[in-house]
This record gives C-alpha cells, structure tokens and sequence, in this order.
C-alpha cells in the first residue's frame, strides 16, 4: 500500500497522472489531505471510481486522541496520539506569545538511552512516516480549531535518527500548498548526532538547530548521554560552528539542570569556555523527575547562580518557562503510564 500523505505534490501529480487522471486531480488530491482529512470519502469534489482507487491502493496516516490533559492555567494541551498499527505518542500543544506551538514526537520510543529521558526507557519501536508527523498537527488542529505557528521537533524520539522522514515531513509542512508552517519557526531538537548536523547544514532549511548539550566535559556527558561516547563534546561543538558558519542561524543549546551532575560552578565555568565567542543561546531546564529515576533537580539557587555567571561572561541565557504546571509529567511520562497499562 501507498502512504499517500507522505508524497511530495511533484511524486503525487506521478502517481494519478500514470493512473491515467488530469494533474488537477493530484491537485484537488493534495489540498485534501493537507487539510487534515481523515477518510478518503471526505473529498467532496473527487469522482467516486477515483476514491474507490485511492482506497484500494493507498493508506492514510491519522492519529487519533486516545487521551488529553488540558491545563487550566495556560491552556497548554497534552496528547496521547494513536497510529492506525496501534502505537502512540505524546505531542503537546503551547500557546506562546509568539504564536501557538505544537510539540511533536519523531519517533516511536527513541534508542539514545539519555539516563534522565523518560521516552528512551522500553528502546526504539519504529521511525514515524513523514505522514505520521502532519497527522500529530491535523489531531491538533482539529481538536484546538486553531491556527499553528510554530512547530518543535522535541517530543519522543531523536529527529536526525529518523533523518530522511525528518526531512520529508520538514519540506510538507513547509509547503505553500499545506500548512505552509515557515522554516524559521521551525525547531529540531537533536542529541548530538554530528554526521547528521553535518548533512542537514547542506540542505538548505532553515530550521532553528537545538542541541541537547547538558555537560559541558566528555567526563560528564558520557555519564548521562550514550551518544558523548562517539562524539565527544569537542567534536559537537565544531559540528555546531561548521553548521553556523554555513547557514548563519544560532544555535541554541538545551542544558538540563541535575543537582550536583551538570549544576556545579566549575561545570558553569566549562561551558563558558567551551561556548566563548561562539553566537549561540543556552536554555537552561530544570530537571523534570521521572518515576524511576534516581537524579534530582537543581535548586534555584543553583539554577540562579549558574545563569549569572554565564551572563558575566556574556552569553545569551534563558531558564526555561514551564508551561502546564498542572498537567506536568515528565517528557514520555503520558505514553508510559498508558503502555504499563
Ligand atoms: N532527541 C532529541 C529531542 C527529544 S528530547 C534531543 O535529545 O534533543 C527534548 C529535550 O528534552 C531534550 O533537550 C532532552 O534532553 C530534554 N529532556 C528529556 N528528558 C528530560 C527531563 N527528564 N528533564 C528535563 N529535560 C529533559
């Protein structure tokens, strides 16, 4: 079978004109399923025998919610989203002054094994289709009945271990003809794959590059991140100018704060050193415990400490703003709890 929304409009003008249809079918075809449609028989201005065809070949990707949180002190939703092979994932929905933002998985469950990550515990099911990653948005918008901005690749799963999907699904959403979602307001989170960066800084996309850094010495890092032991934090932090110097947007990097792992001073004063004269930002976020985990968040004087020396030394750095204060479950806790049922 065909995974139809997963078709570049150029790879589905090939597949109903070779069928023997006009291209303003391919046309009419597109438009539908980039409006989020969830069943073949919804486009209304398709003769019947051509939807009878498109069934008999082609799948169409939904997620469909099995269970949401909605917060009431800022409206942030979560989602758990079913696939139609009966795998879920989390994505999240945050309204930000900037635009409404979606969090999206890339993945089903993720092999990276970060110790402090709720969504790598049971290991790597499967990649999602690039038609899978528009249906987390079409659930959404459906549900919420409003417009998205923003998007951020930092649900389940690592983006650029699923890097041809990943690019896919960036080049659909991005479409004129489809949500039409700008690069810019794009974000890809990644752990630090290097190849991948490497190969994602020539394809000409403007995402906004986040990486996962959390410690800034490879005695650190190989602690709680796997991936530091083939690429260590030397060769990341070249990855990352390379990848600046070639498509001048700012790299901004993820820093979990771990009481007394990634939280001490002379770890602040590292990481200076590391990022000295390099435009880049770092987001500082507090740990978010996860139920069999043995780490503890920072205190906030901690947090606070560390954050003031950085800015002395000049670098560009937030603490991350919780949102769904209410709702909150750790990153991966929502798809957890529901498979352990
Ligand atoms: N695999 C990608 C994207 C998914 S994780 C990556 O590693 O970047 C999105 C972000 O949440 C990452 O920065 C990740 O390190 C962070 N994260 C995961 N678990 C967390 C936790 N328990 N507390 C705080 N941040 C966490």
């Amino acid at each position: 079978m065909i995974d139809i929304r997963s078709f570049s409009y150029e790879e589905l003008v090939e597949f109903i004109t070779s069928n023997n249809e006009p291209t303003f079918r391919a046309k009419q075809i597109y438009s539908w399923l980039h409006k989020g449609i969830s069943s073949f028989d919804d486009m209304k201005n398709i003769p019947k025998s051509l939807i009878s065809f498109l069934k008999e070949t082609c799948t169409l990707s939904c997620a469909e919610c099995v269970k949401r949180q909605v917060s009431k002190l800022d409206g942030t939703r979560k989602y758990l989203l079913k696939f139609n092979d009966g795998n879920c994932v989390e994505a999240v929905f945050m309204k930000y002054n900037h635009g409404n933002t979606v969090c999206i998985s890339t993945q089903v469950g993720c092999r990276m094994g970060c110790v402090f990550c709720a969504s790598t515990k049971n290991g790597l099911i499967r990649n999602l289709l690039p038609s899978e990653m528009l249906a987390e948005l079409f659930a959404i918008i459906h549900d919420t009945g409003e417009k998205i901005s923003n998007i951020v690749l930092m649900g389940t799963g690592e983006p650029l271990d699923n890097y041809d999907n990943v690019i896919k699904f960036l080049r659909l959403v991005n479409d004129e003809e489809g949500l039409n979602i700008g690069m810019r307001h794009i974000s890809l989170s990644t752990c630090g794959l290097c190849d991948k960066i490497e190969r994602l800084a020539k394809e000409n996309l403007p995402v906004t590059l986040s990486v996962s850094l959390h410690a800034p010495t490879d005695s650190a890092r190989d602690l709680i991140m796997p991936i530091n032991r083939a690429y260590g934090v030397r060769r990341l932090i070249n990855t990352c100018k390379n990848y600046f110097n070639a498509t001048s947007r700012r790299i901004s990097f993820e820093y979990t704060m771990i009481d007394g792992q990634t939280d001490t001073l002379q770890q602040a004063k590292d990481l200076a050193v590391l990022l000295k004269d390099f435009p880049c930002h770092v987001n500082l976020i507090p740990l978010n415990k996860i139920s069999e985990g043995v780490l503890v968040p920072s205190s906030n004087q901690a947090i606070t400490a560390f954050k003031e020396y950085l800015e002395k030394k000049g670098i560009t750095v937030t603490v991350r703003r919780s949102l769904g204060a209410d709702i909150d479950a750790a990153c991966g806790q929502l798809r957890r709890n529901y498979i352990s049922k």
